[in-house]
């Protein structure tokens, strides 16, 4: 397995190859076509009387081609990988015996032929994204040179030079087929991270609000699904344009981050924290009973104000518990109101939104 894909986890690696499997099909199907109008063009060629003879009847290499172009009809419209490969296969054997294995008593020079048909399998391994498939084309290459020897002896050439020109164009194959694949792995990695950055929030590590709205409503819809409770939480700090201008801007982020190193070491495996902006927080909570998302709530709250003591800062905290038949939309509507009323109330306080 190539190394690049070493670096991906197993699911990673999987939907990477269903991916690369999804994009090279209408192309695997394309070289499959192309296998049958070069199989048809030399039987055209022979019959013309411009491409040497290979002993095969024109309607017998006519039919093959045929069957190759059904062949590629059904590699493009098949959803199932394995009989994908074994029409793959089957076409590079029709096409690869049919173009230049010349039948028993002709005597023919092969290798010029048998150069035409080493692009196809080229071009498939170059295609091809699961072990499997690569070593059933490799394998079909060297079957057929093995039958071409068995059928009229060492080529001309010397058997030596006929096996390496085998090996030589699997190898190339493979190569371009390697070369494919790193490709994909970078382009993949480069995606993630750009999407990791354009969700996360660079002074807490949180999510932020595209994060956010990337993940909550299907995390929502999910705990609907599976008739489990959800609370979201409103968390802003109290008087914050005051630290900032007490203690300048920078001491400001350094509240900032603490209140989110706080939710992100408090909350669980089934929450889900996000930084909206400024000195916002939200945080949903799922399949928790309302009695312990309010003491998480609490917990939060204290440990914040210890944690940033000096400087004197409180947070307040709007509740909500899911309510059935409640959209995500109307959820996060009554714990702001919740939160509104706390900052109403004189702050520093938890309110939790009435059902
Ligand atoms: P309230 O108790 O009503 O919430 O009062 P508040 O002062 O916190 O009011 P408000 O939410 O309107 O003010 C938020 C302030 O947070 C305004 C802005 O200067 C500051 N702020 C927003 N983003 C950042 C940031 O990334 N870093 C710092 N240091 N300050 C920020
Ligand atoms: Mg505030
Ligand atoms: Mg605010």
């Amino acid at each position: 397995m190539r190394r690049s894909l070493h670096a991906l986890t197993d699911t990673e690696r999987a939907k990477l190859i269903e991916a690369q499997v999804a994009a090279t099909r209408p192309i695997v199907s394309g070289v499959v076509a192309s296998g049958a109008m070069i199989l048809a063009l030399t039987g055209m060629f022979e019959v013309a009387g411009v491409a040497p003879d290979i002993g095969w009847p024109w309607w017998v290499v006519a039919l093959v081609a045929l069957t190759v172009a059904g062949c590629a009809a059904a590699i493009w419209s098949l959803d199932d990988w394995r009989p994908r490969l074994m029409l793959t296969v089957l076409s590079v054997l029709l096409v690869g015996i049919f173009l230049s294995v010349p039948m028993p008593g002709v005597d023919t020079v092969v290798t010029g032929r048998a150069g035409l048909f080493h692009l196809m399998p080229i071009a498939l391994l170059a295609l091809m994204a699961r072990r499997v498939s690569m070593l059933a084309i490799a394998a079909s290459m060297l079957l057929i040179a093995a039958m071409r020897i068995g059928l009229h002896g060492n080529p001309p050439t010397g058997a030596a030079l006929y096996w390496l020109t085998v090996v030589v164009s699997i190898g190339f194959g493979l190569l371009l087929g390697g070369y494919r694949t790193d490709f994909a792995v970078s382009t993949y990695r480069i995606r993630q991270r750009l999407r990791e950055q354009a969700t996360t929030d660079e002074l807490t590590g949180l999510r932020n609000r595209a994060g956010w709205n990337r993940e909550a409503s299907e995390a929502h819809e999910d705990a609907i699904r599976r008739g489990r409770s959800a609370s979201v939480v409103f968390f802003d700090i109290d008087h914050f344009k005051r630290v900032n201008d007490t203690f300048g801007h920078a001491a400001g982020d350094r509240v900032i981050q603490q209140l989110g190193q706080i939710l992100r070491e408090r909350a669980g495996q089934r929450c889900l924290c996000a930084r909206l902006g400024g000195e916002e927080f939200v945080v949903m909570l799922i399949d928790e009973a309302p009695e312990a998302v309010e003491g998480f709530v609490q917990r939060v709250r204290k440990e914040f104000e210890d944690a940033v003591r000096d400087a004197n800062v409180t947070v307040s905290a709007g509740v909500a518990h899911r309510i059935a038949a409640e959209s995500m939309g109307q959820h996060m509507r009554r714990a702001d109101i919740a939160l509104y009323e706390a900052k109403a109330m004189g702050r520093d306080r938890m309110v939790v939104a009435q059902a």
